[in-house]
C-alpha cells in the first residue's frame, strides 16, 4: 500500500527572526523565484546537478592534469583547485600563486572543464578573473567587504562559502553586498560550521539547503569535504545534499591523498570519487518524484 503526498515548502522555525526581505537582490520574490548562474555552457541552479571537483590546492602539473582528467571522466563539469590558499597555520603550504593559475588554465584547455579557484584579497581580483570562470570566496573571507565589493565588478560568477561561524542571514547579507556592487551571479555554498562537535571537522548544516532555497533565489551547493574532514564521510554527506535539493557539490579529489600538501584526510581518490558520482543518482531522483511514505508511518497518522 503506497500513498502519494504532495510536496510541502520547508517550514521555518517560527521563532527565527532572520530578516532578509531587505536583501532584495538575492531574496526569493514572486518576480525572481530563482536565478540560474551560467558558466560557459553550464547552468548552476537550473535542472542539472553540477559537480565541481579537484584538489584542495594546485601542487604540480602532473597532480592537476591527472585529477582534471579523472574528475571529468567521472562526470564533474568544473575543476576546483586553490592557487592562493588561506591556511589556518602560517607554516602550512600557501599555494603556487600565479604558477597555479597557469596550470589551471592548461587543465581547462586540455579537458574543457571550467575553473573555480579562490580569491583571498581584493588586490588579486583582476588577476584571478583572467584565469577563473568562478571566483571562490572562502569561509575565512565571507565578511571581507573590500573583497566582496571588488567582486561586484569582476564580471565572473562568485561562489560564496558560508563563514564557519556565520548565520544564514549573514551569508545572505554578504551575497547582497556582491549583488549591490554590480554582480548578481552568486552561488551560495554550505561547507559546515563550527560547533561543539569534534567528530567531524565542521558540522554540515544540512537544513541550510532547504532554508536558503526557500528564502533566496540563488543556487545553493554543498561542500561535503570541508564539512566532514574525513574522506569516509564525504560520499554520504554528498548524498544527503542531493536528497535535500542542493544544486550541486564541490568535492576535493587527489591522485594520492596521503601525499597531499593540504586537506589530504578529506580528499577522495579517483576511484572513490567515481563511486560517489555513480551512487548519487537515486538521491537526485528523490527531487523529481513525490515522496512515498512507508505504510507503517501512514498507519500511525491514521490514513487508510
Ligand atoms: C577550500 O575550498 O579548499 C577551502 C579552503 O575551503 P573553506 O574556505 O570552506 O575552508
Ligand atoms: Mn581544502
Amino acid at each position: 500500500m503506497r500513498f502519494r503526498i504532495t510536496k510541502m515548502a520547508p517550514l521555518m522555525n517560527p521563532k527565527w527572526n532572520g530578516q532578509f526581505s531587505c536583501f532584495d537582490l538575492v531574496a526569493k520574490t514572486a518576480a525572481h523565484a530563482r536565478s540560474v548562474v551560467r558558466v560557459r555552457d553550464i547552468e548552476i541552479g537550473g535542472d542539472d546537478f553540477v559537480v565541481m571537483a579537484g584538489p584542495c590546492a594546485v601542487e604540480s602539473e602532473d597532480q592537476l592534469l591527472g585529477t582534471a582528467e579523472a574528475v571529468r571522466e567521472a562526470g564533474a563539469r568544473i575543476l576546483r583547485g586553490g592557487a592562493y590558499k588561506p591556511r589556518s597555520s602560517p607554516y602550512a603550504f600557501q599555494g603556487l600563486g600565479v604558477e597555479g593559475l597557469k596550470l589551471l588554465r592548461k587543465a581547462s584547455q586540455l579537458t574543457g572543464l571550467a575553473i573555480v579557484t579562490e580569491v583571498m584579497s581584493e588586490e588579486d581580483v583582476h588577476l584571478i578573473a583572467e584565469y577563473a570562470d568562478i571566483m571562490q570566496v572562502g569561509t575565512r573571507s565571507m565578511e571581507n567587504y573590500a573583497l566582496l565589493e571588488a567582486l561586484g565588478q569582476c564580471r565572473r560568477p562568485v561562489l560564496l562559502k558560508r563563514g564557519m561561524t556565520a548565520t544564514l542571514e549573514e551569508l545572505l547579507r554578504s551575497a547582497q553586498v556582491i549583488a549591490m556592487a554590480g554582480n548578481p551571479d552568486v552561488i551560495l555554498c554550505e561547507r559546515g560550521i563550527s560547533t561543539f562537535e569534534t567528530a567531524t571537522r565542521n558540522t554540515l548544516d544540512i537544513a541550510a539547503v532547504p532554508v536558503l532555497k526557500t528564502v533566496s533565489r540563488l543556487p545553493v551547493i554543498v561542500d561535503p569535504s570541508h564539512a566532514a574532514g574525513v574522506r569516509s564521510l564525504v560520499p554520504i554527506l554528498a548524498r544527503a545534499a542531493a536528497a535535500v535539493g542542493a544544486d550541486g557539490l564541490i568535492v576535493e579529489v587527489h591522485p594520492c591523498p596521503e601525499k597531499a600538501l593540504s586537506d589530504g584526510n578529506q580528499s577522495l581518490t579517483f576511484c572513490e570519487f567515481r563511486n560517489l558520482m555513480i551512487d548519487l543518482q537515486p538521491y537526485l531522483d528523490l527531487q523529481h518524484h513525490d515522496r512515498l511514505f512507508r505504510p507503517q508511518l501512514l498507519a500511525a497518522i491514521g490514513a487508510d
